[in-house]
């Protein structure tokens, strides 16, 4: 099974990161609209608010050694490799990506201070304690085995290191299990967006504690970044995207035309946007 996931993220993300680079720039994550997702701004400007927001609820205020676990095109390790005068590692299974973070980093005269490789996030192929911040923003829902990837983040985090995450979650369940049809919208989910599964943020903690991360702090963002699909929706079918869409091919024309089904998720409160830090 995890073979064939691999391999169709990989396809999924080489044909369509050029497009969304075209339309939406290079931040392929949600945005932040204020705590109630009640702000207007402009959608890149959101975008990059949600990494601004991410460090200050870390309380992350510097990082020499940033590795990104699902970097795409290296939005936020070029950002925070700037932003700290850091180091930045940024690994993806796309190799359409990781040349394009590559070339990126060379415009913004961050060459020599970063690097993008095709690796796995399951398996990633660096020595223990390596990174003093390890960043996933908006990976982990593509991870097959959860608690494996989180105990590669944690294996790879320097002693007193933070592992900030930020992943798709579903509802938690522990009151009432997800119904038929609750199943039935994530399965179609899943299908869409190159995802095996997702899990509860209570789930991730309970992954957290065990590997064991200190000082463990979750929170549900759902609020506030639920605004981003429709701005997504509306920016998708302009001419442009279209061409684009065309050309990008049938699974990402898919994507596209599914982009409802994430809004909904938000509005009936199955899907949540889950973050959890803590420190080695
Ligand atoms: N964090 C980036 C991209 C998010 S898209 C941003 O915010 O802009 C999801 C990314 O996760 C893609 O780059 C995809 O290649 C990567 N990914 C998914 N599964 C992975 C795995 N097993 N190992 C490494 N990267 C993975």
């Amino acid at each position: 099974m995890s073979v064939t996931i691999y391999q169709q993220i990989k396809e999924f993300y080489d044909a369509s990161s050029g497009l969304w680079e075209e339309i939406w720039g290079e931040h392929m994550h949600h945005g932040y609209y204020g705590v109630y997702g009640t702000e207007r701004k402009n959608r890149r400007e959101a975008q990059i608010d949600l990494i601004e927001e991410l460090l200050n609820w870390s309380g992350v205020q510097e990082a020499e050694n940033i590795l990104d676990v699902g970097c795409g095109i290296g939005g936020s390790s070029l950002y925070l490799a700037e932003k700290f005068h850091a180091q930045a590692t940024g690994i993806t299974l796309s190799p359409v990506q990781a040349a394009r973070a590559t070339e990126r980093a060379k415009e913004a005269g961050l060459a020599a201070r970063s690097k993008f490789l095709v690796a796995n996030a399951q398996a990633m192929p660096f020595e223990d304690n390596s990174f003093d911040l390890v960043w996933s923003l908006e990976s982990g829902e593509h991870m097959p085995d959860k608690t494996r990837f989180m105990q590669e983040c944690y294996r790879v985090l320097k002693p007193g290191g933070t592992l900030i995450m930020v992943t798709w979650c579903h509802r938690p369940i522990d009151k009432k299990p997800l119904t038929a049809d609750e199943q039935k919208h994530l399965q179609d989910i899943y299908q869409v967006y190159c995802l095996p599964y997702v899990i509860s943020l209570p789930e991730y903690e309970a992954i957290a504690r065990q590997l064991p991360l200190n000082n463990i702090r979750s929170a549900d963002w759902s609020q506030a970044v639920a605004p981003f699909w429709n701005v997504v929706i509306d920016s998708a079918f302009t001419p442009q995207a279209i061409i684009g869409l065309l050309r990008a091919g049938w699974t990402t024309i898919q994507g596209a035309l599914s982009l409802g089904l994430m809004r909904r998720g938000y509005e009936r409160g199955l899907i949540r946007f889950g973050l959890l830090c803590g420190n080695k």
